[in-house]
């Protein structure tokens, strides 16, 4: 499988990272290495400024190129919270350097996953999701906010890239990415409900 990332998805997040509002979706990928299905997370030594970002992931339920984006919904029947972990400080180096953001993104367990909710369980075009770290909250977010919707966003990828059963996109982040630390504990709420946590050591 594979892990397909949907980057600046939102317009309050795409301004605290001082970019541009796309026109059309920026993407990125990780390789099945960045999965973390544990509770645990270890902080890599290659990074000073790990940054958490809460997202939606969609779990693609059949495979598909060219998929038209009134039948995209057709293409995924699960959602769930990950969290696109990002080395701040390395992205920053290889945006400076126009290189590519591989090792700031890509790197093993940089995907938490949590646990995976049936579509039919929530209304799309609003599910509120939020990142608690150590009890306090940190991120909230809203699909409704979404600059490319999960269909759009579907039909963007598959003209690139065939999706197959079982990749995941992670749809973006909303405002309020920061650092983690060594000790802290990172909770995820879907609809207010608790779906995943993560201690990093
Ligand atoms: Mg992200």
């Amino acid at each position: 499988m594979k892990i397909i990332c949907i980057g600046r998805n939102y317009s309050e997040h795409a301004k605290e990272m001082k970019s541009e509002v796309p026109t059309e979706p920026v993407f990125f990928m990780k390789p099945d290495t960045a999965l973390l299905k544990e509770d645990v997370f270890y902080y890599p030594e290659f990074t000073k400024d790990l940054h958490h970002e809460i997202e939606l992931v969609l779990k693609i339920s059949k495979a598909g190129k060219h998929i038209e984006e009134q039948f995209a919904h057709k293409y995924y029947q699960e959602i769930s919270l990950g969290i696109d972990f990002t080395a701040r400080d390395l992205q920053t180096q290889c945006k400076e350097k126009g290189l590519p953001w591989e090792k700031a993104k890509a790197f093993d367990n940089s995907a938490p996953i949590g646990t995976f909710v049936k579509k039919e369980a929530l209304d799309l075009s609003t599910i509120n999701f939020e990142l608690k770290i150590n009890g306090v909250s940190r991120q909230i977010g809203n699909s409704q906010d979404l600059i490319f919707s999960f269909d759009k966003v579907i039909s963007y990828v598959s003209k690139f890239v065939t999706l197959k059963v079982g990749d995941l996109i992670y749809t973006g982040t909303p405002q309020g990415v920061g650092p983690v630390k060594i000790g802290d504990s990172l909770e995820g709420f879907l609809n207010g409900k608790s779906n995943f946590t993560l201690l990093v050591k």
